[in-house]
């Protein structure tokens, strides 16, 4: 795509902010001698780490360090490239940010290193979203799956499929000149049998695409009921031995906590709600309110009830008010003192589990029930992915069963062919409106 690449020298830390052994400051743009000659007298040898004195203006010392010079097009943005290695302080690196600065450097934005890497051709679209990803990655499955789309994994199998409806629609477009051999072509093509290759494939590519998004996004849980019914107990048996991270939600309702676990390396986002009563305190209203809303951005709820006594009034008040479609699990908790086993039944209000926080007994139903939502199985090559992937995948599917609908009318089949080629494209970026651009890297980090 013809987009016009910015030339710009644009300059950021692209190391965490904080203290750390060492610290970098990237440039790229398109004369980047003159900065490596200011900032340290001399332009580097190409990609060999050179010890040298970085210095301000005025030729006094800023930091001792390497700096890194990756010509174009051989670097991450495609343009010419230098690192500054400093020593990791705030201090030390934005005194060599803002010599960088001085010297007609912008401020890089938010994702600009990896858009610039997209604009020049040296990522597609899919993969630059993979580099945000790896770097927000929360479990250890899903920084995985991130570097396989970041290797070009995802891409892959959308070029595959590309090819193939290239093909076919080079067969139909060849065929449609003549037009007395119509019916050969759907026999000569093999149009039909095609077809449901194509689809099988996607379908496969789905199903890879389902499981990345489940990791790149995780499950959203919330765990209602009355106090003391066991919300904090279970929320810390869920997380198990893995790390829990469970932080009070500053200004709301002293109870609501929310915790950061994983299951099976889906992360799972809970959030432990104290009891939704009806209460005249201004600031317990509108942490009350602030749960309704999470509530209906939920995966799952977890209704939590006392295996002894079910559900209370107040439980059916909570339940009135879910929104009809969300998925809810009731937990009975305390097995333990209710005397009666750890189960999972299937009841008219959905499913039921039986089980102890306290004990742990019968937790595993509920993380199984809990994958089994998510629509998980675990496998090996799963690539991260995006909601906006998983409509593509989806989009391109319907323009394929729609084209098999309009056999023999090779003009219509060629144009669902044309939409879905269209859609499916979009993953990668071959057609991608720029605010979508915009939205996709303007939530990277700086740096970035
Ligand atoms: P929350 O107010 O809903 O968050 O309830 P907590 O998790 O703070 O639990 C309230 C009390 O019930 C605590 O004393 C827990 O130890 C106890 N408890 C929670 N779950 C169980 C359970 O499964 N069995 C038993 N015996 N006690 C439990
Ligand atoms: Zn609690």
């Amino acid at each position: 795509p013809d987009r016009a690449v910015p030339s710009e020298t644009i300059a950021a830390i692209a190391t965490a902010s904080g203290r750390g052994g060492v610290g970098i400051v990237r440039l790229s743009g398109r004369t980047i001698g003159a900065y490596a000659q200011a900032l340290c007298g001399k332009l580097p040898v190409p990609r060999v780490a050179t010890l040298v004195d970085f210095l301000a203006a005025d030729d006094s010392l800023l930091d001792t360090g390497l700096i890194l010079y990756f010509p174009a097009p051989y670097s991450f943005t495609g343009e010419d490239v230098i690192e500054l290695h400093g020593h990791g302080g705030p201090m030390v690196l934005q005194l060599l940010l803002s010599r960088c600065l001085d010297l007609g450097a912008r401020l890089a934005e938010p994702g600009e290193f990896t858009r610039r890497a997209f604009l020049n051709g040296k990522l597609d679209l899919a993969q630059a979203e993979a580099v945000a990803d790896l770097i927000d990655a929360s479990t250890v499955a899903a920084a995985r799956s991130a570097v396989r789309s970041l290797h070009g994994d995802f891409s892959r199998e959308i070029h595959f499929l590309l090819d193939q409806l290239t093909e076919l629609r080079a067969l139909t477009e060849a065929t449609l000149d003549f037009p007395d051999e119509e019916i050969d072509f759907l026999e000569a093509a093999d149009a039909f049998g095609r077809l449901d290759r194509l689809q099988a494939r996607l379908a496969s590519v789905r199903d890879r695409a389902h499981q990345g998004r489940l990791l790149q996004s995780g499950l959203h849980v919330v765990i209602v009921g009355q106090p003391n019914v066991g919300k904090s107990s279970l929320l810390n048996r869920l997380a198990g031995d893995e790390l829990a991270i469970v932080t009070p939600i500053a200004g709301t309702t002293r109870d609501v906590v929310r915790g950061s676990l994983q299951i099976e390396g889906i992360p799972l986002h809970v959030i432990d709600t104290a009891g939704l009563r009806e209460t005249n305190d201004e600031v317990e209203r509108i942490g009350i309110e602030r749960t309704w809303r999470e509530i209906e951005r939920a995966d799952v709820v977890l209704l939590l009830v006392d295996a002894r006594v079910g559900v209370t009034p107040a439980d059916a008040e909570i339940i009135a008010r879910l929104a009809p479609g969300i998925v809810r699990i009731t937990v009975c908790n305390k097995a333990d003192l209710a005397g009666c086993p750890v189960a999972r039944s299937q009841t008219r209000d959905g499913v039921e589990i039986r089980l102890s926080a306290k004990t742990g007994e019968g937790i595993g139903l509920l993380r199984d029930e809990l994958l089994r939502i998510a629509g998980w199985h675990p496998a090996e090559d799963v690539f991260i992915a995006r909601e906006r992937h998983l409509r593509a995948l989806a989009d391109t599917g319907n323009h394929i069963g729609m084209a098999r609908a309009q056999l023999p009318q090779l003009e219509l089949f060629a144009e669902e062919l044309r939409l879905a080629q269209r859609a499916l494209s979009s993953i990668t970026g071959e057609f991608t409106a720029d605010d979508l651009l915009g939205e996709i890297f303007g939530r990277f980090c700086i740096g970035k």
